[in-house]
């Protein structure tokens, strides 16, 4: 059995001083829950400008991955942006 430690094609390692650098494992900054982080960041239904950073350029919520919240504010955005659009803060679709 050939030992993949030296196996030099797939050893292509950005040279950023990190030993332990894994292309197959890039590294991923783990985001943080604006909301958990900020604890007086209150999320408004009516503040268009604050829900603009959930939603996509189409008027879609973003995922979790996307928005970096935990779960419980996940669903807070998803309610917000719901309210928001229904009382005409936000659109439901673009273009
Ligand atoms: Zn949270």
């Amino acid at each position: 059995m050939a030992d993949k430690k030296g196996n030099s094609k797939n050893n292509r390692r950005r040279n950023n001083g990190d030993e332990d650098y894994n292309p197959k494992f890039r590294k991923i900054r783990k985001k943080v829950c604006v909301m958990c982080a900020n604890k007086d960041f209150v999320l408004d239904y009516k503040n268009a400008d604050q829900l603009k950073k959930f939603v996509n350029e189409k008027g879609k919520i973003l995922p979790r991955r996307a928005t970096g919240a935990c779960a419980k504010h996940q669903r807070d955005i998803t309610l917000a942006v719901k309210r928001a659009r229904t009382i005409a803060v936000l659109p439901f679709t673009q273009n």
